[in-house]
């Protein structure tokens, strides 16, 4: 019974591990907790018995009947019949999560010039794309423009609509509260909670970063004991994830390494007003504007010396955290090459080899899709406590 049915109940892409909990278990939260731990068991590891589960959660078998009895009420677990090749005591009933019953929609927003959406299946694949130009909109009018455009993708949805994810630039809270989002004219905006009255869905917002190392993570089999996702776009930031949990920091704002200063004595002006920071060498703009017009050999030089760069800001991070991954989201022409290597190069020269000897630098797993497919996963985790 290796077919159709049982390929979608598991993730398309291979999941090796698991998000640990970042907050401690309270007796009231224990129901949803095992509510969870039986989602999270049949979603990575697909239809499964009830003794089964009971076994792999730590759960009695009472408890797990009770569980699967509300969760096929809510329409996301069904009987799969008997598990093939069973010879011998009594045929156990399989129970798999429906993950085709129910479709997420996902917006990106770190480009500058335009909202990107998909209604995505459980599984994290976009079902159906969707992308608007943004025309310079800012805050609340930007607000109005994304609530339409998730109108819009909720109405193609084909399926009932579990949650609405959102990664943006910026610093976010845990609650969705964007902190601050400057290029969006976002200051202190209860984004998820504002969209979420004006939707009538559950919405999760989160940093674009942030939200794609939870996607390389979760899909792209991103090595959990310590790696961190840098995006280069219009600016550049990062998501890092430590022993298997995403770091937040104290006011939100970990992996925002965009205005570190790189270059004290650069004539270019940062858009936060400060001279030479990362920003100014390690974005699209500045990597475009640093090859312009030059030849292949000089568009290298040009690209690993702005990996250097990035090399350079990333060496104490590696070393203080001891990560085995630095995987970067943006074009493949510019970073897939001379700028990855420089930026291996120079972190290697900077570190102790008992840091970098295991260190890769590699391109994402997930192509333009990583913050989808990390909105969605966002979803899946604050709804169904699955990640
Ligand atoms: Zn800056």
């Amino acid at each position: 019974m290796t077919t159709e049915t049982d390929r979608t109940a598991a993730p398309r892409r291979s999941m090796r591990t698991v998000l640990r909990p970042t907050s401690k278990v309270l007796p009231e939260h224990a129901r949803a907790h095992n509510r969870s731990l039986v989602l999270q068991h049949l979603f990575h590891d697909g239809p499964t018995s009830r003794a089964d589960l009971a076994r792999a959660s730590g759960l009695t078998r009472v408890t797990i009947s009770d569980l699967v009895s509300v969760l096929i009420a809510e329409g996301l677990v069904e009987e799969r019949g008997i598990r093939p090749g069973q010879r011998v005591g009594k045929p156990a009933i399989l129970v798999g999560m429906r993950t085709s019953a129910y479709q997420i929609v996902s917006v990106d927003l770190t480009d500058a010039s335009q909202l990107r959406g998909a209604v995505m299946a459980l599984t994290g694949e976009a079902v159906v794309h969707a992308a608007l130009p943004i025309d310079g909109r800012t805050g609340e009018d930007l607000v109005d423009f994304v609530t339409r455009f998730v109108r819009r993708l909720t109405a193609s949805a084909t399926q009932p609509v579990l949650g609405v994810g959102l990664g943006s630039p910026g610093v976010i809270d845990a609650t969705g509260h964007v902190i601050e989002a400057p290029n969006r004219g976002w200051y202190q905006v209860p984004l998820a909670a504002e969209l979420s009255d004006r939707l009538g869905l559950p919405v999760h917002v989160a940093n674009d970063a942030n939200i794609a190392a939870l996607a390389e993570f979760t899909f792209g089999g991103a090595e959990g004991s310590g790696f961190m996702v840098v995006t280069v776009g219009a600016g550049v930031g990062a998501g890092v994830v430590v022993d298997g949990s995403p770091v937040r920091g104290h006011g939100y704002a970990a992996g925002e390494i965009g205005h570190v200063t790189v270059d004290p004595d650069s004539d270019r002006t940062c858009g936060c007003g400060r001279v030479g920071c990362l920003e100014t060498v390690v974005s699209v703009p500045a990597l475009r504007r640093a090859t312009a017009g030059l030849g292949r050999e000089g568009s290298d030089a040009a690209l690993a010396s702005a990996g250097r760069v990035l090399g350079g800001a990333l060496a104490p991070v590696v070393s203080a955290l001891n990560l085995a991954e630095v995987i970067l989201s943006g074009p493949a022409e510019l970073l897939d090459g001379p700028f990855r290597e420089g930026a291996l190069e120079v972190v290697r020269a900077r570190t102790m080899p008992v840091v970098h000897a295991d260190l890769s630098v590699r391109m994402a797993a997930l192509d333009e899709d990583v913050v989808l497919a990390g909105a969605a996963v966002l979803v899946l985790s604050g709804q169904l406590g699955v990640s």
